[in-house]
């Protein structure tokens, strides 16, 4: 089954006006042609600056990190998937470890802005992962199990499509240390036979201090179809170099 190769960028809260301005100057002077799906997450405050650049270059597809359960109404600071649909965005990512971690995003609330994202035709990044004490207590499959089922539950058969899931360790998140592409496939196959329906077509990312020298390990794995990127994200040359390392993958 063919899937389409992802590469994704959060940039998490960072990145100026100046600095999205020179990242696609660096971006434009790098020629390349794109073979691969270039996804872009900036802060929702940005997006519109980064769509505009998108329609201009026609080279990234722009996404949100998060959006709330609700469509609208009293939720001061909240983003509206409906809002984000209405714009345009293309995806929404959900349930990333930062959400589960600093603001205490249980797998129920999850399921209910993964719902509401599909309902309004956004593409959804399901993030998924384990702490070290989890995978050194031998609970990997476990929690995997408990994140896939409670988080995509009642998952609209015909909504699957525009599913994707981003297996991301948390100890492997912005730390620098990568999970060798063994633990990573073991980790995605686990996840592929989680999926109630269009397992063999879902792309599964894989997220954990991805850089330009460790990518093509990761991406010649059977289940491995992508990349969801913080830090190395930030970087033009990097982001590009990533790009270039999945143009090259066919699955
Ligand atoms: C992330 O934020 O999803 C991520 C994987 O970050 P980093 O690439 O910096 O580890």
């Amino acid at each position: 089954m063919k899937r389409e190769i992802h590469i994704v960028g959060n940039w998490k809260m960072n990145q100026t006006m100046h600095e999205i301005s020179n990242f696609f100057v660096e971006m434009s002077k790098m020629k390349m042609e794109l073979k691969c799906k270039a996804w872009i997450a900036p802060q929702a405050l940005h997006i519109p600056i980064l769509k505009e650049i998108a329609f201009t270059t026609g080279s990234i597809q722009v996404g949100a990190q998060n959006c709330c359960e609700q469509d609208a109404g009293a939720f001061t600071g909240e983003i509206s998937p409906l809002a984000l649909a209405d714009m345009g965005v293309e995806f929404v990512i959900i349930g990333h470890s930062e959400r589960r971690t600093i603001y205490k995003e249980s797998n129920e609330l999850l399921n209910k802005k993964v719902l509401k994202a599909l309902s309004h035709g956004l593409k959804v990044i399901y993030c998924v992962g384990e702490t070290l004490e989890e995978r050194e207590a031998d609970l990997t499959l476990k929690v995997l199990a408990e994140q896939m089922s409670l988080g995509l539950k009642n998952l609209p058969e015909d909504k699957a499509a525009n599913l994707l899931i981003a297996y991301e360790p948390v100890w492997a998140i912005g730390t620098g240390k990568t999970a060798t592409a063994e633990q990573a496939e073991e980790a995605h196959a686990f996840i592929r036979s989680q999926l109630t329906t269009h397992a063999e077509r879902t792309v599964i990312l894989y997220g954990g201090s991805v850089k330009p020298d460790n990518i093509d390990s990761l991406l010649v794995k059977e289940n491995i179809d992508g990349a969801l990127v913080g830090g190395a994200s930030l970087k033009a040359q990097d982001f590009r170099a990533l790009c270039g390392s999945a143009s090259v993958i066919r699955k």
